[in-house]
């Protein structure tokens, strides 16, 4: 039987990551694991206890939150991938609002937030077989991934990609709005002090920007199978 690794695929907001990260663990029988969502999740429990709104962030009240923020996943045999849970409820579709993305960077800079999601994130791939996207996989969470991509595209292809995906699911945006958002978000992941987006020294650089879904999903899964075989 050939070895487990772990992929850790990082990047840019809407580059794509999760699309293929679910792909490539269903063809290789790996867990996929949205690390995203665990801070979209963090966002909408802030966002709940009224601690975050346009007028500030309330950071303090939040740290006494921390431990009350139970996040889970749980497999959805009818969408074919893990669903996000907080506190017991299903939060998958209330964490893809534009409303969340606007202030899920900020939370996303809090230590502690990331200290303890981080934890959890290694927990879930302590036995490899895992498949994790974020921004800070192959840094931080899996520094020793036997495969890192940090996957890129130009900001208008990722913008024109959320925009239909937001139109899709009948969310009300300008693309001028998801774009702002967009760019807004990569500075702030880039720029941050604790784990800041960058691409590790061992990832393979992958822009995305004229491939199909299906083309990236086969460039990824060669890659992919390739590290197995060498591994085993
Ligand atoms: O992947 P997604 O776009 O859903 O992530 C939402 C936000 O969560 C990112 O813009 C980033 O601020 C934060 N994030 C992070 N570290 C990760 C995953 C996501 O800081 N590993």
């Amino acid at each position: 039987m050939s070895e487990r690794i772990t992929i850790a695929i990082d990047g840019f907001s809407s580059t794509g990551k999760s699309t293929v990260a679910k792909q490539l663990a269903k063809a290789l029988e790996y867990i996929y694991v949205d690390s995203g969502a665990m801070y979209r999740a963090v966002t909408l429990f802030a966002m709940q206890k009224g601690l975050i709104s346009n007028d500030g962030f309330d950071k303090e009240n939040l740290l006494t939150y921390l431990n009350d923020i139970t996040i889970s996943f749980e497999y959805n045999p009818v969408k074919g991938f893990a669903e996000v849970y907080l506190n017991g409820i299903n939060v998958e579709a209330d964490i893809r609002t534009l409303e969340v993305s606007n202030f899920v960077s900020l939370i996303a800079e809090v230590s502690e937030v990331r200290k303890k999601l981080v934890e959890q994130q290694q927990q879930f791939g302590k036995n490899k077989g895992v498949v994790m996207d974020g921004r800070d996989i192959g840094t931080v969470v899996f520094p020793d991934a036997e495969l890192k991509i940090f996957m890129t595209a130009s900001a208008e292809t990722r913008a024109q990609r959320r925009y239909e995906e937001l139109k899709a699911k009948g969310e009300i945006a300008s693309f001028s709005s998801v774009l702002e958002n967009i760019q807004e978000r990569d500075f702030i992941d880039t720029n941050r002090d604790d784990s800041p987006l960058v691409q590790a020294d061992d990832a393979i650089l992958f822009d995305n920007s004229s491939l199909s879904i299906k083309q990236q999903f086969e460039a990824l899964l060669h890659l992919a199978s390739e590290v197995i075989s060498r591994t085993s």
